[in-house]
């Protein structure tokens, strides 16, 4: 209902690509030009919608991996090997292609830099993407609040903004812990395994902190991690989650 209203309030918008960078083998960045773009909050997502010679059109959510105060507006999109769009999206893109948008949408999975109290960050793979535009957030606004980001990911290479993470993880008032539920390269000093419980009461902030919670990333590794930081006593009322589909 909430969408719904919001969206009535949306129209579609042509973006140009500007360029096209790779993350992962699975997952590129797309640096995008939106002309009149009303701005956004960190957390906050697109629709994409593509259009075929034919007519036929489809639509999918995308997270905005820029900060509010970056220049463009950058997506980043994870392939899915059997997926409709993703594909599309990752593989045939170009500089120069046009799509359509819709949004910003979305007030609820949001970070401001007023709010003040410490906050986890737990994401599944591509649900990185909302939390970039978080702790890029965090840095342009030289914010002090405290932010523990837990980011699960198969294998170092699948690691996404790899660079950038390790940057954020040296400065003040940032944690990044990440755990390679795959295969670990040689001399790995992160955690290995799937999020849980363990895990989770190691990394998080004690719940008498009531941190704010973020969780996003594949729907089954949302619902079992926001579980099992109810389980340890979090309000699940500052839990936020963000499904992106799938089950893994
Ligand atoms: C609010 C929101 C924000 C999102 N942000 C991002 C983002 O920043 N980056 C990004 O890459 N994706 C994001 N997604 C997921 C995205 O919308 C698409 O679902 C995804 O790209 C797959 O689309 P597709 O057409 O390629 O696959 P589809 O043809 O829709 O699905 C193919 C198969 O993959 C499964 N599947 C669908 N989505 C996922 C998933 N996320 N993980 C595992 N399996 C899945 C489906 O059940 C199906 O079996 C977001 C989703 C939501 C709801």
């Amino acid at each position: 209902m909430e969408r719904t209203a919001v969206l009535g309030r949306l129209s579609w918008r042509f973006a140009t690509v500007l360029e096209v960078t790779a993350e992962t083998d699975q997952t590129h960045s797309i640096v995008l030009d939106a002309p009149d773009w009303p701005g956004h909050l960190a957390g906050q997502h697109v629709d994409v919608r593509l259009t075929a010679d034919d007519g036929y059109q489809a639509q999918r959510s995308y997270s905005i991996a820029s900060a509010p105060s970056d220049e463009q507006l950058v997506l980043t999109v994870e392939r899915l090997d059997d997926g409709e769009v993703s594909p599309y999206l990752v593989d045939e893109l170009r500089a120069g292609d046009r799509i359509e948008l819709r949004g910003p949408v979305g007030g609820y999975f949001v970070w401001r830099p007023t709010d003040a109290v410490p906050a986890l960050l737990v994401a599944g793979g591509s649900g990185i993407v909302p939390f970039r535009a978080m702790l890029r957030e965090h840095g342009a606004a030289m914010s002090a609040a405290p932010i523990r980001l837990l980011y699960s990911a198969r294998t170092f290479d699948q690691v996404i903004y790899r660079e950038e993470l390790l940057r954020l993880a040296a400065r003040d008032g940032i944690d990044v812990s990440i755990t390679l539920t795959r295969a670990q390269p040689a001399g790995w000093h992160g955690y290995t395994g799937r999020v849980d419980t363990a895990l989770l009461r190691q990394v998080s902030w004690p719940p008498e902190e009531h941190p704010a919670v973020y969780v996003c990333g594949p729907t089954g590794f949302v619902e079992a991690t926001a579980n099992a930081l109810v389980g340890l006593g979090h309000d699940p009322g500052r839990i936020r989650t963000e499904r992106f589909g799938g089950t893994s």
